[in-house]
């Protein structure tokens, strides 16, 4: 039972006015537990206090998910770490954290033929980071190329770069697809030169540095491009056998004989 000496009505109307949604959702349960229990009047309002928060947590990640547009159902639980030996599961899960390169602009880059779990790995690590509070966008880097474009043609280039700042990581997924000619590259150098050393970048690309001269327009670029990635980056060279094609290989021998991964190699 709520206290009767109070205007219930009064009250959720001033808990809206103040912004306080999850007070004014949650107070008449805790009131009347805090009646029942006795508890003293500091505690209550700290545990109101408390819950608004936590709610403002929530929906602060919640909106940070929506907004990053990740690959629905990838995660690092679900991501299957023996399948890239090459790449240490606690080096992802320190990434993961964020601090250690979010915080100055360090660049992740994941290379590696097409299966191989680049965007997977890419979107659960995105994943992870807004889980612990970072703003992250994910995106092909044909849409982002396209919308950069666009801005562009407005004379907005500058803008739509700087409105990018907000996330703390941009994972562009793809490199290697952008097209060739002279006008589309050329705002990818533009993000790259201003995110440089201020907000990180996530690249997955099939094709390593040495083809990227078909990625921009000239070698100069390229190689001011590559420069500033890689000048503080982490590299996961991804070169395994596609995923999935393995795991049909896998579920085609049947059970009871060895996976293709647990057999030793001999060659070399
Ligand atoms: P890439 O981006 O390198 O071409 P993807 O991440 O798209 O590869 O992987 C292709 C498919 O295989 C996806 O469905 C992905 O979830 C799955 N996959 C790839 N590698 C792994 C892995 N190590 N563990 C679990 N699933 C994986
Ligand atoms: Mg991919």
């Amino acid at each position: 039972m709520t206290s009767p000496d109070i205007d219930a009505g009064r009250l959720t109307l001033a808990l809206s006015d103040l912004r306080l949604p999850a007070i004014k959702a949650i107070w008449p349960e805790f009131a009347a537990r805090a009646d029942k229990e006795g508890w003293p009047a500091a505690r209550f309002l700290a545990a109101l206090a408390e819950h608004e928060m936590a709610e403002r947590a929530r929906r602060r990640i919640q909106r940070h998910l929506d907004e990053a547009r990740l690959l629905p159902g990838k995660t690092l639980d679900s991501f299957d770490f023996s399948a890239v030996p090459m790449i240490s599961k606690a080096q992802v899960m320190a990434l993961a954290a964020g601090d250690s390169w979010l915080e100055k602009g360090a660049n992740l880059l994941m290379f590696g033929p097409p299966g191989g779990g680049k965007s997977h790995l890419a979107s659960a690590l995105g994943l992870a980071l807004v889980e612990n509070g970072w703003r992250v966008l994910f995106t092909r880097t044909t849409d982002l190329v396209q919308k950069l474009q666009s801005a562009r043609r407005d004379l907005q280039l500058e803008a739509a770069i700087a409105k990018l700042d907000k996330y703390h990581l941009l994972i562009l997924d793809d490199l290697a697809y952008v097209s060739k000619d002279q006008a589309e590259t050329s705002v990818i150098f533009e993000l790259i030169g201003a995110r440089y050393e201020r907000r990180s970048l996530l690249i997955t690309a099939n094709q390593p540095f040495g083809a990227w001269n078909s990625v921009f327009p000239d070698q100069a670029m390229t190689l001011a491009a590559v420069d500033r990635l890689v000048h503080h980056a982490t590299i996961f060279e991804m070169n395994v056998e596609s995923y999935r094609r393995r795991e049909a290989i896998e579920r085609k021998r049947g059970p009871g004989r060895p996976p293709t991964r647990a057999t030793i190699k001999t060659s070399s």
